[in-house]
């Protein structure tokens, strides 16, 4: 009989809370480890799930496969507070969103063009809206925390270990193998070891000595205090991008990944609430609870690293932004692929080897 897989995960945001989860029901024996538990860029995060425009096609393919695999987990993962709401988006000069709204369809993704009339009756508390916009019915968002400790709950009652607050300070391979890791106070050995710690990972690796190249770009997001339904789905407009939260908070980012807050975040989390209010019908009535400055871990390339590392048997990489979106998809591919020994071809252009030379 095969000897059951133990795999020590280190990371407990969405990423390592997914890949995790699928370890766990693929039959191996796993430890999450995590400094903190919901992650650091994840609860951060403006968390649209999307394949929208500026993607080459073999993203855009990934992209859309892992909004049906949220789909799957929604079915088997209690309370993963995901919303199957729909996007509007108009954050194109109306040239480029038709581009982007034929090429898309083309692909198979099921957007369509809207006009004002239409868009009126899609978010009618949007007070000004544009000729033209799309629809793409697809599109959804999760409440990113409440998703990971969902993850995290059914894991644990699958058999998952967690070590909650533990930080690994290195990587320990002998002779191109993984044999553990080792925390402030304690080795913790395994052959498998799967790093999943967001902007961290990079110098994670370095403790063998490998290089990653991931950035880690500041997006500032606002929240106001939860108020009744306002928005059906997630707008995506100039310069604005705006959701309601299943809390109820309205959530905005002037673009969803954030934008740099400069030297006075506090002042632009202001202005850019100011820009909330303004874009509402009622929204001078919302009042701004708390903002988040997060930092998306970022590929240079802008695209996932996922996959085993050349010459380290037994390591497993996976860092990316839009990781909201792809969490499913990583998850459930990156489980297959250290269980099973088979390439997921979805994966294939994501591989840490595309940076060698
Ligand atoms: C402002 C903003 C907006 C975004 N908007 C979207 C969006 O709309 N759609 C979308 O799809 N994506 C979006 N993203 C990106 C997405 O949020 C991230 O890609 C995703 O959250 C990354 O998850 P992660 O689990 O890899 O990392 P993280 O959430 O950062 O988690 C890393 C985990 O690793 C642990 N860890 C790290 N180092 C160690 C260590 N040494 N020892 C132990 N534990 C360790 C941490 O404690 C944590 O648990 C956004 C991000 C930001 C910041």
């Amino acid at each position: 009989m095969a000897r059951k897989q133990d795999v020590i995960v280190i990371g407990g945001g969405i990423i390592g809370a997914s890949i995790a989860w699928h370890l766990t029901r693929g039959g191996a024996t796993v430890r999450l480890v995590a400094e903190q538990v919901g992650g650091v860029a994840t609860p951060t995060s403006f968390a649209w799930i999307n394949a929208s425009w500026g993607n080459p096609e073999p993203y855009y393919r990934l992209r859309t496969r892992s909004i049906e695999e949220w789909q799957r987990l929604a079915a088997d993962v209690a309370d993963l507070q995901l919303s199957e709401c729909g996007g509007l988006c108009w954050d194109l000069p109306p040239n480029e969103l038709r581009r982007f709204a034929s090429e898309h369809r083309n692909w198979g993704y099921d957007i369509r063009e809207v006009s004002a009339k239409e868009a009126a009756t899609l978010e009618p508390a949007v007070k000004t809206l544009p000729d033209l916009a799309v629809h793409a019915r697809h599109e959804a968002a999760a409440e990113p925390v409440a998703a990971t400790r969902a993850l995290i709950r059914s894991a644990l009652a699958g058999g998952m270990e967690l070590l909650e607050g533990v930080r690994i300070i290195g990587l320990e391979a002998t002779e191109g193998r993984m044999t553990g890791v080792r925390t402030e106070t304690a080795f913790l050995g395994a052959d498998r070891i799967v790093v999943a710690g967001g902007a961290d990972t990079a110098r994670l690796a370095a403790t063998l000595g490998i290089t990653i190249p991931v950035e880690a770009p500041p997006g500032l997001i606002v929240h106001s205090k939860p108020v009744p339904k306002m928005l059906n789905g997630l707008v995506i407009a100039t310069e604005l991008h705006v959701r309601q939260t299943q809390e109820g908070r309205i959530i905005a980012g002037s673009d969803f990944g954030g934008t740099d807050p400069g030297s006075d975040p506090d002042g632009a989390a202001k202005d850019l609430f100011d820009k909330v209010r303004a874009f509402l019908k009622g929204g001078d009535a919302l009042e701004m609870d708390f903002h988040t400055v997060g930092y998306r871990p970022t590929p240079i390339d802008g695209f996932p690293i996922v996959g085993e590392v050349a010459g380290v048997d037994g390591l497993y990489l996976a860092v990316t932004h839009s990781g909201i979106t792809l969490a499913p998809a990583i998850g459930r591919f990156a489980a297959d692929e250290i269980l099973t020994g088979e390439k997921q071809p979805l994966f294939a252009p994501y591989r840490l080897s595309r940076f060698e030379g």
